[in-house]
């Protein structure tokens, strides 16, 4: 079986780990959200291609759910003794050797597909890792500048300044995917939605994981054209974003923070949505929107809940085949 998955960063790896575990026979190829990437210090910096890269190859820092496992951080000891900016975004040693190899590749000429395929030689994470595109996406968010909040004066931030160093508290008024229209898919990402058997939207962020994956041109319309089913698992449990601030970016998009909101999101090009048991009372909208929905236990608690969860989704995907 063929199964193509779309995945940020700490919702998407925890469910491939638990999707490996429930198909391990399952040839996965998993498309990465990449409009998160930052340099810094002059690095090139992939934050979710790695959280999927160190989760399936046993490298992540599982109390944290990111990073390298065994960090220490005496470069950013270093680089904080000289005021370097950015100290917001904390990079570790074992990390960074991760990022100078990738820079050096793409300074180097290589596309960050053939980057990633290289890096992932060493990880071995039991998946196809392709990022999104190879081209530049950045996902900016225009914040009121000079601290008046209704004020006619707003300016673009780099999302990680809004997601990392302002901890998505002040108001988004928008979210802006720079180059996402000019961006083509990485090599591979089309082919994979249009050979999958299944494809699958893990519970990542749909705003700023999921959003800017569909967002470049192409992705959308190769899922919503697929010959497999589409099954999508809900990040909001009982109204709440689980980890993370997932909230504060729906919201930004005028989205509510419920399970139905996110289905109706993607309610064109969703064949099943799996809702947790305490949104069970939202089962009837999302089917009134004319896509099958189950509610079942949706909280990751260890690689053996996100395996039912995934045998869950390739459960729904098999009933709605069948229709
Ligand atoms: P990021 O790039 O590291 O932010 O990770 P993702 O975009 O892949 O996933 C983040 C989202 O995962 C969060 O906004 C949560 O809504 C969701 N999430 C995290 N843990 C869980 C969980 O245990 N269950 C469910 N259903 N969603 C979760
Ligand atoms: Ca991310």
């Amino acid at each position: 079986m063929r199964i193509t998955a779309l995945a940020g960063g700490i919702g998407g790896s925890r469910f491939l780990r638990g999707l490996l575990r429930a198909a391990p026979d399952a040839e996965v190829t998993v498309i990465g959200n990449t409009a998160d990437d930052i340099v810094l210090h002059g690095l090139h910096v992939s934050p979710d291609l790695d959280t999927v890269m160190y989760t399936l190859g046993g490298g992540i820092e599982e109390s944290q759910g990111w990073g390298r496992s065994g960090e220490t951080f005496a470069v950013a000891e270093e680089l904080a003794a000289y005021g370097a900016e950015a100290q917001w975004f904390t990079l570790g040693d074992r990390d960074l050797a991760t990022h100078l190899l990738r820079t050096q590749m793409l300074t180097a000429g290589y596309p960050l597909s053939a980057v990633t395929e290289a890096l992932c030689d060493r990880w071995r994470p039991g998946v196809r890792l392709l990022p999104m595109t190879d081209d530049r996406v950045e996902t900016h968010v225009v914040v009121p500048a000079g601290g008046d909040e209704d004020g006619a004066a707003e300016k673009a931030i780099h999302f990680q300044e809004w997601w990392v160093r302002l901890h998505a508290e002040v108001p988004a008024r928008r979210i802006v995917l720079v180059g996402a229209d000019r961006a083509k898919p990485a090599p591979g990402v089309l082919d994979a939605i249009a050979a999958a058997d299944v494809i699958l939207l893990p519970p990542s962020n749909p705003v700023v994981s999921i959003g800017p994956i569909l967002a470049v041109p192409g992705v959308r319309d190769a899922v919503a054209s697929a010959a497999a089913p589409v099954v999508g698992l809900s990040p909001i449990i009982g109204g709440s974003p689980v980890r993370g601030m997932a909230d504060a970016a729906l919201t930004a998009i005028g989205v509510p923070t419920t399970a139905a909101g996110v289905a109706e999101l993607f309610a064109d090009l969703l064949d099943g949505w799996l809702v947790d048991t305490v949104d069970a009372d939202a089962v009837p909208a999302v089917e009134g929107a004319g896509v099958r929905c189950v509610a079942v236990p949706l909280w990751m608690t260890d690689v053996d809940a996100a395996a039912a969860m995934a045998r869950a989704a390739l459960d729904l995907a098999e009933e709605v085949r069948a229709r």
